[in-house]
C-alpha cells in the first residue's frame, strides 16, 4: 500500500495489523470496541428458520456430500495450474479458469472485476552456515528486498521476542537477527497460537532494522515441523529502510539458537535475489444464482484466488475457491431459485496486499447497503465446525451470532452448527464499515499451520469428504441466508 493510501490504510490498520495480509484468523479476535457512529440496534423480525427453508438445506447437504465437483475443481486449480503469486502467470491463468468453469456452470453475471496488484518475485535464494560450513532451508518473506548479489554474511543474534532483542540490542548492530519465537501448539479452546507469533514474521524485521541488523530470520509460524519453512507477508512500509527477511525451518532455527547459547558466535551468509515490479493487472471474479424476490439484496460467498509462490495453495486457499465455486454450481443444479441473490467473489491478492478485497469495496461502494451477509472461507479445509461472527455493532454482532446458531441447525449430519464471535476473513475487512454481516466459514484448525504457506500445501493434504462437508455447509448457510426473513440485520434495510 502505497503513500496514496494512507488514510484507508489507517482506517483499517488494527485490522490488518491483526490479520497481517493473510494470516486469515486463528485465534479469535474479540469483538471490536462500540463504534462512535454505530449502527442503529437491531428491531428486525425474529430469527426463524422456517420448515421449507430447513428442508431445502437438508436437500443441498445430500447433494453436495454425493457430489465430486468441489474436488474436480479443486484438482485442476492445484494440479494443471499450481500456485499463483499476484502478479504471476499461474494466477492469471486460475482468474481465466475460474471465470471459464463458472460461464460453463451457467451462472449469471460471470465477470472478471479489474483490480491492480502487487508483483513480487522470490529470484533464487539460499542461506549458509559458515562454520561448520552446512545449507540452511529458507523461504524468503514475501515483500523482502533482495541481498547484494554476493549475499550478506553476519554473525546471527538469536532473540526470542521483543525483550530479549533490546536486551542484546549492543549485539545487533551489523548482524543477522533470528526470532525464534516458538509457536504453541494447537489448543483445543484457545485454537492456534498463529495470531501471536506471526508477529515477528510481519514486524520482525522492522524492530531489528532499528538496532541496526542487515538481515532477519524468522523461526517459521507453525508449531510443528519436518523441516519446512514457511514464508508469508513482512511489513517493508513502515519505520527504517527495510531489510532482507526470510523465514527458516524449526530444525534450523533451534540449530542456531544451540550453537548461540553454547557462545559458537555462528555466522551464515544469506543470498536473496527477490525483487519488488510495482503493480500489475489483476482481477476479482465474481459469478451469480440472481435471487428471485429480492435480487438487489445479495449474499457473498468466497475465497482467495492467489496463493504463495510454493506448493499448490491447495488448502490456503484453493479449498475455499472452490467451496464457493462448487457451492453455486450445486445450488443451480439443484434447480433452486433463492429470494436474495448469491454472489460468488473470487478475491485477488489477499496474500500481500489485500487489493482484491478493496478494490471489491470501492467497485460496489453504491450496493453495500443491500450486500445482507458475505462468506470467506480461508482457513484450509477440515472437518467444518460452523462460523465465526463478525458485525461493526456490537450488540448486532450478538444478535447474529444467536441467529446464525438458529439457522445453522440443519447442518448437524455435518457437524457445523456452531457460532461464535470471531475473526471472519481478511477480504471481507473492508465490507465492515458497510455494515455487513461477517461470516468466517470455520474448521477444526488442530492441523492448519503444519503446512499453511509451504511447499507441502498440496492436494494430497485435503481430505475429499471434508471438502464436501465444508461445500454442504457452506451452500445450505448460503441459501439460508438468502431465504431467512431476519436479515439483514440492519433497521434502516428492514422491509
Ligand atoms: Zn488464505
Amino acid at each position: 500500500m502505497g503513500d496514496g493510501e494512507a488514510p484507508r490504510v489507517k482506517n483499517v490498520l488494527r485490522f490488518v495489523l491483526t490479520t497481517v495480509f493473510g494470516l486469515t484468523l486463528a485465534t479469535s479476535v474479540p469483538a471490536a470496541p462500540p463504534e462512535p457512529q454505530g449502527a442503529p440496534p437491531v428491531t428486525g423480525p425474529p430469527a426463524v428458520l422456517t420448515p421449507s427453508t430447513a428442508t431445502t438445506m437438508k436437500r443441498i447437504t445430500d447433494a453436495a456430500l454425493a457430489s465430486p465437483r468441489a474436488w474436480e475443481l479443486l484438482a485442476e486449480l492445484c494440479d494443471d495450474i499450481g500456485h499463483r503469486l499476484s502478479g504471476s502467470p499461474g494466477l492469471d491463468e486460475a482468474i481465466a479458469w475460474a471465470l471459464a468453469r463458472l460461464k460453463a456452470a451457467g451462472h449469471e453475471n460471470v465477470r472478471a472485476e479489474p483490480v491492480q496488484v502487487p508483483k513480487w518475485v522470490r529470484g533464487e535464494e539460499s542461506l549458509w552456515l559458515e562454520s561448520p560450513r552446512r545449507r540452511l532451508s529458507l523461504l524468503g518473506l514475501g515483500g523482502s528486498i533482495g541481498t547484494p548479489p554476493d549475499g550478506v554474511t553476519a554473525r546471527v543474534v538469536v532473540v526470542a521476542d521483543e525483550a530479549a532483542l533490546e536486551a542484546r540490542a549492543a549485539e545487533v548492530k551489523g548482524a543477522i537477527v533470528l526470532f525464534n519465537n516458538k509457536m504453541p501448539p494447537h489448543h483445543p479452546e484457545k485454537g492456534p497460537g498463529y495470531g501471536d507469533a506471526v508477529r515477528f514474521r510481519a514486524r520482525g524485521p522492522a524492530l531489528a532494522a532499528n538496532y541496526g541488523a542487515v538481515g532477519v530470520l524468522v523461526r517459521s509460524v507453525t508449531a510443528r515441523s519436518l523441516y519446512t519453512p514457511h514464508t508469508g507477508a513482512t511489513s517493508t512500509r513502515e519505520g527504517p529502510p527495510p531489510i532482507p527477511a526470510a523465514a527458516i525451518p524449526l530444525e534450523d532455527a533451534e540449530l542456531l539458537s544451540r550453537l548461540d547459547r553454547r557462545g559458537k558466535k555462528p555466522v551464515v551468509t544469506l543470498r536473496m535475489g527477490a525483487s519488488d515490479h510495482g503493480l500489475v493487472p489483476s482481477a476479482n471474479v465474481v459469478a451469480e444464482l440472481r435471487g428471485g424476490d429480492r435480487p438487489e439484496e445479495i449474499v457473498v460467498i468466497s475465497g482467495h484466488l492467489d496463493s504463495w509462490d510454493v506448493g499448490q495453495g491447495a488448502h490456503d486457499d484453493g479449498s475455499g475457491v472452490v467451496m464457493a465455486m462448487a457451492s453455486l454450481d450445486l445450488l443451480r443444479a439443484l434447480g433452486l431459485t433463492p429470494r436474495r441473490t448469491i454472489r460468488v467473489v473470487l478475491w485477488t491478492n489477499e496474500e500481500n496486499g489485500l487489493r482484491g478485497a478493496f478494490g471489491y469495496a470501492e467497485a460496489h461502494a453504491a450496493e453495500l447497503a443491500s450486500h445482507v451477509a458475505a462468506i470467506e472461507a480461508d482457513t484450509g479445509c477440515f472437518e467444518p465446525v460452523g462460523y465465526r461472527v463478525e458485525h461493526r455493532d456490537p450488540a448486532t454482532s450478538v444478535e447474529a451470532v444467536a441467529l446464525m446458531e438458529t439457522l445453522l441447525a440443519p447442518l448437524a449430519p455435518v457437524g457445523a452448527t456452531h457460532a461464535e464471535l470471531g475473526f471472519s476473513g481478511a477480504d471481507l475487512i473492508p465490507l465492515r464499515e458497510a455494515g455487513v454481516l461477517l461470516l468466517g466459514h470455520h474448521m477444526d484448525l488442530a492441523t492448519y499451520f503444519d503446512f499453511h504457506h509451504t511447499a507441502a500445501d498440496t492436494l494430497d493434504k485435503v481430505d475429499p469428504a471434508h471438502l464436501a462437508q465444508n461445500v454442504a455447509t457452506m451452500a445450505a448457510t448460503a441459501w439460508a441466508l438468502a431465504e431467512t426473513e431476519a436479515l439483514p440485520l440492519r433497521t434502516e434495510l428492514a422491509p
